[in-house]
């Protein structure tokens, strides 16, 4: 058998290297487009920002390796320009001197990837605009920040001292991932970044409250947000400067331009094979991932992949699904009955010693389905028992079914210990866990690790009481109906005050009871929604109809308290 893999790096590689493990009789044949496979892109902010300092650590494993250790003939500098699906060939060129060259295939698995997107905006091809996709990319971007260092600090023109060096100016489009890292990695190389961005939030998979947190933190560590603001244009400003242009008529200036704007399924040689496109733009794949021609396969972030909650299709560029799609599309190509199961878009991001994690469906994905059978609940767990040090908070958005406790959603911030919970939580959504399940997980516990309660039975706990009525919570954009009942004590009211609230604080509360009425629902607050649980366990006990403000104050501001935790 014969298969040609088109693409060598996430999607592509993984298919290779399994497929040798499956089939040593297998002719394989892996062309990249560009001068390496199999490196390692996540990497490339981090490469940009000097904390990756040799770019030879991003190369996870060259040609050579893929030729020796799995027989696989991996040609770097090869694209693929057209296939003919009848006659199953595949036309290759030799990037460096031209020459086409046509080989036939048995199977042919496509991981061409998905570029970054690059809008035709007056301007965009002048020096100083880069992309963060491949390890080129980052070398220009270094090469131009060091080349410039000499020159904004005027070492080439004397010699001599000088002792001030101008403030060097970045500017970065869109607040993804990539954006951000990138942005954060620019801040430890000493610039000033401005981190322009079209929409109301950064990273659009969160909900915007859980965005405001980190768009607070990272401002707080030097990058200055101008959203709701797209780019209109780039101007040449003189020495190595270039402005930026945008729509609302600023201009930004820059010594260096980052364009993250996102990337595009590549779908040039799918679409010249009349292999279907689905309807968000991507290859569309079956289960196996088999395109609509069956000796096709596609895999990674060209390809449609069903969102694992909510089964509507879309497009998720991430590395884990990649890797795994490649080795599935190996499986069923070696005659194994492997499914892709869907993607829930388990995502997190790193800025400045804290992280923003997720998974599943966020809430405004629910809304623009018209799905209302949902709770959601805000907690702020610590990241480990809080008498041993170093422990920090954690904000948490948990989204569940209501009628049956099915976990749909979890979004989570905080400076330790995030990953593991959106892991454990992700972990959980694919098994089809409820929050019930949630409350019964055995984790590990030790007074550095977690909690007795980890955040993650804590959310549980917190999901299933308001599920069994034992706390029946609501949310600020209701506030204003109820009668609101504040528990906390005196003295943090003067920290911040929840207007027209009464104070009680819990201590008080069975014996001012008679203060409270008994026509109206009382919201209860305090700071996190802790003592504002026990308050309305008491106050329902007592036949009052109450119910617990999810959250507490700290979801009420979302970011202007948290970070001060
Ligand atoms: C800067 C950056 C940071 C990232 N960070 C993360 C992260 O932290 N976590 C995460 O999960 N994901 C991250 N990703 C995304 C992740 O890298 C991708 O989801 C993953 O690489 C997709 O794998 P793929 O095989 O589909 O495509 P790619 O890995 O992009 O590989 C596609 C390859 O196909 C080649 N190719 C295309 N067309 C042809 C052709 N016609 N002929 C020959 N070769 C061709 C291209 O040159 C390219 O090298 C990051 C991506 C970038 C760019």
């Amino acid at each position: 058998m014969k298969v040609i893999i088109v693409g060598g790096v996430a999607g592509g590689a993984s298919c290779a290297a399994r497929l040798r493990r499956l089939d040593e009789k297998a002719e394989i044949i892996m062309v990249e487009r560009g001068p390496y496979v199999s490196y390692a892109n996540c990497g490339l902010p981090y490469h940009v920002g000097a904390i990756i300092e040799k770019e030879a650590s991003l190369l996870v494993a060259d040609a050579n390796t893929f030729r020796s250790q799995f027989a696989v003939d991996a040609r770097t500098g090869c694209e693929a320009i057209e296939i003919s699906p009848d006659k199953k060939t595949v036309q290759l060129r030799n990037v460096a001197t031209g020459e086409v060259t046509t080989e036939s295939y048995d199977k042919l698995v496509l991981s061409p990837g998905a570029p970054s997107i690059r809008p035709p905006l007056p301007g965009i091809d002048l020096p100083g605009i880069f992309e963060v996709r491949t390890v080129p990319d980052t070398r220009a971007i270094r090469d131009w920040i060091e080349r410039g260092s000499l020159f904004l600090s005027g070492m080439h023109k004397y010699s001599g001292f000088q002792t001030v060096r101008p403030k060097t100016r970045a500017v970065v489009i869109g607040g993804g991932f990539i954006g951000l890292e990138t942005a954060e990695n620019l801040v430890h190389r000493g610039f000033d970044v401005t981190l322009v961005e079209m929409g109301d939030q950064v990273l659009a998979p969160l909900d915007q409250e859980m965005a405001r947190i980190v768009e607070e933190y990272v401002q707080k560590h030097g990058i200055r947000l101008a959203l709701n603001d797209g780019v209109a244009g780039f101007k040449e400003a003189g020495n190595r400067k270039v402005d930026v242009l945008t729509k609302s008529g600023k201009t930004h200036p820059a010594d260096i331009v980052i364009l993250a704007l996102g990337v595009r399924p590549d779908t040039t040689l799918a679409k010249m094979a009349g292999l279907k496109i689905g309807e968000r733009g991507g290859i569309r794949v079956d289960e196996h991932m088999r395109t609509s021609n069956a000796d096709i396969f596609a895999v990674g972030d060209a390809v449609e992949v069903k969102d694992f909650v909510t089964g509507e299709w879309s497009l998720i560029a991430l590395a884990g699904p990649a890797n795994r799609q490649g080795r599935i599309a190996a499986d069923v190509i070696a005659g194994r009955d492997s499914r892709f199961r869907g993607s829930q878009g388990t995502s997190i991001i790193g800025l400045f010693g804290a992280a923003a994690a997720w998974t599943g469906a966020s809430e405004k994905t629910l809304k623009r389905l018209g799905d209302s059978d949902y709770e959601k609940i805000y907690l702020y767990p610590n990241s480990h028992a809080g008498y041993y040090p170093g422990a920090r908070p954690i904000a948490m958005k948990v989204i569940f079914r209501k009628s049956d406790g099915r976990l749909l959603g979890a979004q989570a911030l905080g400076e330790d210990n995030v990953d593991k919970r959106i892991s454990a939580l992700a972990m959980a959504l694919q098994m089809g866990a409820t929050v019930y399940d949630l409350e019964e997980a055995e984790l590990c516990y030790a007074p550095q690790f977690g909690s007795a309660k980890d955040p993650v039975n804590f959310a549980g706990m917190v999901a299933a009481d308001v599920l069994r009525g034992d706390m029946p919570i609501s949310h600020w954009d209701s506030a204003g109906k109820g009668f609101l009942l504040d528990v906390r004590e005196p003295v943090e009211l003067a920290v911040e005050n929840a207007p027209d609230a009464v104070n009680i604080p819990l201590g008080q509360l069975r014996a001012r009871l008679g203060e409270l009425p008994r026509d109206r629902e009382i919201l209860v607050i305090c700071r996190s929604g802790q003592r504002a649980y026990s308050a309305t366990r008491i106050l329902l006990q007592k036949g009052f109809k109450a119910r617990n403000l999810a959250g507490g104050m700290l979801s009420r501001t979302h970011a202007s308290t948290f970070w001060e935790s």
